[in-house]
């Protein structure tokens, strides 16, 4: 049964079709040719570029700017494409704010930076359209590679595998590939189908076979796996959510942040999906604020993110707070759940003022609320493994794990920021290292 069929306030259709259309329009609008040339202009192309090196991708981004700037965008998409396969998506996505623009030379001294993320879709989007795929495959190793999780982490590791002429076999639990680009990156910020597009046009590279629906741990084990290929990647995600474990957590209209993104990016009527009038969210991350976000695009009247710590530890970047702040989302910091009320459905929610050392101070407030969203973190879940560190999978830094023959990356290995660039690089260069382990086999 749907639980939220059972809470009284979580309804769907409390804000105008229209209005929500308008809401959930593309946050970054595409720039049209000549925006692109006038933003190129303000370029730099700096010796030794700052950006390129605060890019976990390390794309050369002032060589592409030029390319931009002499009117040849689609050599800019292929050498953004050649660093980073999903330059598309990074484009749209990745907190520049906190990256390449961080460090721009014009941000330091100007405070307004050469917008490369714009200027990268402005690129990607331009070779995307004329359906051009701008690599070739090497000619056929005879190796055969398995990929598991079609998320940032697998796409980029299984696209340079073939590229370097493997066989891949992409494997991934849900129904469509893409990871968290599908189901959960803000449906604002991947507007008309683009991660469902950029999967479709990195598969023209040829070489990878894509089986949905099969999971490990359910379908196929780690050592079935070794067993038929020659190597292994796990790119798996992070697909457990921490439980909030206070008093009455269990009340219908409590949830995981998580999944109701997920069902909003797989909405084909946003106006039908019920949300909360009182959403309280917890957390402090990116997932948090989107959550609180989309809920108030949605038509839901109050939202209030609370955090146990302060405003300036929140994991989402300023850049993102002030988007959910501007729209009216309420921000909340120090301070923790203690207990859920309500009679079956959540009616209350009871939080503690904390102390920057997170103790509790003993001050207590509580805040209407009738949809409750989790997003106090993500977990690695299955079990036989590679061995883990804390409560990732372990990994050196080519992504090597405790097993031989077994590598990994993305967000549930060891290491790096849980970012799609970061899980586009971790598996580019896991490829990379696969491939020299096993020319050097053959080889050898
Ligand atoms: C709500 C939300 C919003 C975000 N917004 C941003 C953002 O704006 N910008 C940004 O840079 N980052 C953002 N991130 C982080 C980013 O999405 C992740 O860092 C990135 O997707 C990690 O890529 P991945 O390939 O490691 O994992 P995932 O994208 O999680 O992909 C893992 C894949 O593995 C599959 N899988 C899992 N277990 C199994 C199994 N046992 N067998 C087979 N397949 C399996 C899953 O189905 C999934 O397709 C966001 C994350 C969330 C949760
Ligand atoms: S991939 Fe992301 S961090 Fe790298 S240059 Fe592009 S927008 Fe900046």
């Amino acid at each position: 049964m749907d639980v939220k069929a059972l809470v009284p306030g979580i309804v769907p259709g409390r804000m105008d079709k229209a209005l929500i259309e308008a809401g959930f329009a593309d946050l970054h609008p595409p720039l049209d040719d000549h925006e692109a040339l006038v933003a190129a202009d303000r370029c730099y192309f700096c010796h030794d570029a700052p950006c390129a090196t605060a890019c976990p991708t390390t794309i050369d981004i002032p060589l592409f700017i030029r390319q931009i700037a002499t009117g040849t965008p689609e050599a800019a998409a292929r050498t953004i494409l050649s660093q980073n396969i999903l330059g598309g998506m990074c484009a749209r996505v990745c907190p520049t704010e906190t990256l390449c623009e961080e460090v721009c030379v014009r941000e330091v001294a100007e405070g307004k930076p050469v917008e490369i993320g714009r200027l990268q879709r402005y690129a990607t989007d331009t070779l995307m359209a004329a359906d051009v795929h701008p690599f070739e495959r090497d000619a056929p190793t005879g190796k055969r590679i398995a990929v598991v999780g079609a998320g940032p982490a697998g796409l980029a590791c299984a696209h340079r595998l073939a590229m370097m002429g493997h066989d891949v076999v992409l494997m991934d639990a849900r129904p469509k590939p893409g990871g968290l680009n599908e189901y959960g990156i803000a449906a604002y910020k991947s507007t008309e189908n683009f991660a469902a597009r950029e999967v479709e046009w990195l598969m023209q590279i040829g070489g990878i076979e894509l089986q949905s629906g099969v999971a490990l741990g359910r379908d196929v084990t780690l050592g079935s796996l070794q067993a038929e290929y020659d190597a292994v990647f796990l790119g798996l995600g992070l697909g457990g959510v921490n439980a909030l474990g206070v008093e009455g957590d269990d009340k219908a209209g409590v949830g995981d942040a998580v999944s109701f993104i997920a069902d909003l990016r797989q909405a084909s009527d946003l106006a039908a999906l019920p949300v909360g009038r009182d959403v309280v969210v917890i957390g402090g991350g990116m997932t948090a604020v989107d959550a609180a976000l989309q809920s108030k695009l949605l038509g839901a009247l109050n939202v209030t993110i609370v955090y146990r710590r302060s405003q300036e530890r929140m994991a989402a970047s300023p850049y993102e707070q002030e988007l959910a702040q501007a729209r009216g989302v309420r921000i909340i910091c120090n301070a923790s759940p203690v207990a859920v009320h309500g009679n079956g459905s959540v009616r209350e929610l009871e939080f503690e003022f904390t102390a920057d050392d997170l103790a509790p101070t003993g001050e207590r407030f509580r805040l209407p609320a009738d949809q409750v969203f989790r997003a106090i973190g993500q977990t690695l879940t299955g079990d036989g493994l590679p061995e883990l560190e804390g409560r990732k999978i372990a990994v050196d830094g080519t992504g090597r794990t405790s097993v031989p023959g077994v590598w990994a990356g993305g967000d549930c290995a060891s290491g790096g920021d849980d970012l799609t660039v970061t899980a586009v690089a971790e598996g580019r260069d896991a490829a990379e290292d696969i491939h020299a382990s096993l020319m050097e086999q053959a080889n050898g």
